[in-house]
């Protein structure tokens, strides 16, 4: 007898884990199918020369006791084997804008404080902005754990991120001191709205920690979690179409030419490759061609490096450069100028340390510099590719040492990630850094519903709602409020 499950995830990246574990807990057959070896997707983490790199997975946010982030972690069993550093209240992220340094501080009262001190007598452009981000994240009830139905504020949610700042104040300085944070959603000044710069920028301003160790953690325990409830994950299961009676899905079929049997489907894949994955004449042209065209985020180019033995001292704040005055990168992306700016973390391996000898350096690059090699594969990418992605690299690190003097001589071994890397591993069409780009152009066009044109089949991931740990475990909460009592779930999350 053919064996069928209640849900089939498609993808194991965070979002599907997160799916995977609340209906698997909640007494329902799962099985999650995943192309690659490794679980994760993004939230994956690799081993070179002794060091773990994180693909995706740099730093979260709200782990305070009673924040967002820290209950919702608190649910799937996230702090049990798993200990995350907190980064330095003073300033989690030291952000130079062309020669201007600024801390930025943990906690709205430090945050203000610190505003302050860099342009004083401005009390009342932060406490507006205060109040506005507020707006934008009480107008989202699902950010502070609420039912949906409970308060949505269209209103501000769709305004220009880049435009609201502006209107705050003429001052550049202040605007960017405002959008520091702006390398966390890849916002553009033409498309970002204001709700996504506000709740990302709150979900950091609050607290901010990295995982210690491999951020692979966060995946292993969610899977191990899904397995203890009776689900099943399989890997190298790559997901090539499905299999249909009436309007419904009945089957997926993977590469390996083998069938499983659902009642429900859901994809963790993006949602224009989960297109591809459909017969051409399930579903109209119209919502096919619209789910395929979304533009999505900037792509980005990252370097990891080994360090000389107890050479680099170990940095608890992120540490970012922008060479112009203007921190919306994505929007002033200039190949000829590249790189215009780089984001450097030091992933932690325990709790003190006063050294790293492992270090990121990432940065955002346009998928276009890669398209010439976009039919090869690791393996056939050829002389000139590796020349390019080298030459790429040492401007980078020249770029970091012009503010980490010394930097250079200490570098021991380099590996280097370009979009083609993340087009690869994920499947994305483009190497999107954070999925669909958020539009406040575009509302209707723009927007991801859970449901799609197939009447059992489901999405979720970070290009429903928001990208990150965040916005991902929102959708996660969307999808799976589908099928349990959402009033329920946020309960028993809010209690955790
Ligand atoms: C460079 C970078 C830095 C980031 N830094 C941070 C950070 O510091 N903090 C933070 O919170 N977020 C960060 N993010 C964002 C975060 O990693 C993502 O938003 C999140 O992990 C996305 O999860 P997801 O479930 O939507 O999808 P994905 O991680 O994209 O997972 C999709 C999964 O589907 C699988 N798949 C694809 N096609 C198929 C198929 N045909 N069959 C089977 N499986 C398939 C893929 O292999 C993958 O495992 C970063 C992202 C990037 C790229």
């Amino acid at each position: 007898m053919k064996k069928k499950y209640d849900f089939i995830i498609l993808g194991s990246g965070l979002g599907g884990l997160l799916t995977a574990f609340i209906l698997s807990k909640a007494g329902n057959k799962v099985l999650i199918l995943e192309k690659n070896p490794k679980l994760g997707g993004t939230l994956q983490s690799f081993r070179r020369f002794g060091c773990d790199f994180s693909t995706g997975m740099h730093y979260l946010g709200s782990l305070d006791e009673g924040q967002m982030l820290n209950k919702i972690f608190k649910y799937f069993n996230l702090f049990e084997t798993i200990e995350y550093k907190k980064l330095d209240v003073d300033g989690f992220e030291v952000v130079n804008v062309a020669g201007t340094e600024y801390k930025i501080p943990m906690g709205w009262e430090r945050y203000k404080k610190q505003f302050l001190e860099y342009f004083p007598g401005n009390e009342e452009v932060i406490e507006r902005y205060y109040y506005l981000v507020n707006r934008a994240i009480d107008a989202q009830a699902l950010y502070n754990l609420n039912h949906p139905e409970e308060n949505n504020d269209d209103n501000i949610l769709m305004k220009s991120a880049y435009e609201v700042l502006k209107s705050l104040s003429p001052d550049v300085g202040i605007q960017n001191f405002l959008a520091a944070l702006n390398f966390d959603y890849v916002g553009e000044k033409d498309k970002t709205p204001f709700y996504v710069h506000a709740l990302v920028s709150n979900y950091f301003i609050k607290s901010s920690y990295r995982v210690i160790g491999d951020s692979d953690q966060i995946a292993n325990s969610l899977a191990n979690s899904i397995r203890e409830y009776g689900g099943e994950i399989l890997n190298r299961q790559k997901v090539v179409g499905f299999l249909y009676e009436d309007k419904n899905i009945t089957a997926v079929k993977t590469h390996k030419e083998e069938i499983f049997y659902g009642d429900r489907i859901i994809s963790n894949i993006h949602p224009a490759n989960t297109m591809d994955l459909i017969d051409n004449d399930r579903i109209k042209k119209i919502y096919r061609n619209r789910m395929k065209n979304m533009k999505n985020t900037i792509s980005s180019f990252a370097v990891h490096l080994k360090m000389k033995e107890n050479s680099f001292e170990y940095l608890n704040y992120n540490y970012q450069y922008f060479k112009q005055n203007d921190v919306w990168y994505p929007s002033y992306y200039d190949e000829k100028n590249w790189p215009e700016h780089f984001f450097l973390q030091t992933p932690p391996l325990k709790m003190e340390e006063d050294y790293c000898n492992c270090v990121q350096i990432l940065t955002a690059m346009k998928y276009d510099e890669v398209k010439k090699w976009e039919g090869t594969t690791k393996r056939t990418r050829g002389e000139e590719y590796h020349r390019w992605k080298e030459e790429k690299a040492q401007k980078l690190i020249n770029m970091v040492e012009e503010k980490f003097p010394g930097f250079k001589d200490k570098i021991e071994n380099i590996n280097i990630s370009t979009p083609l890397s993340f087009k690869d591993y994920i499947g994305t069409t483009d190497g999107s850094m954070y999925g669909r780009i958020s539009d406040f152009n575009n509302v209707v066009s723009n927007y991801v519903s859970h449901r799609t044109k197939i009447p059992n089949l489901y999405l979720t991931g970070q290009n429903l709602n928001l990208h990150g740990a965040l916005g991902v475990s929102l959708s996660a909460l969307i999808t799976s409020g589908e099928f349990i009592n959402l009033k329920n779930l946020l309960g028993e999350i809010n209690n955790a």
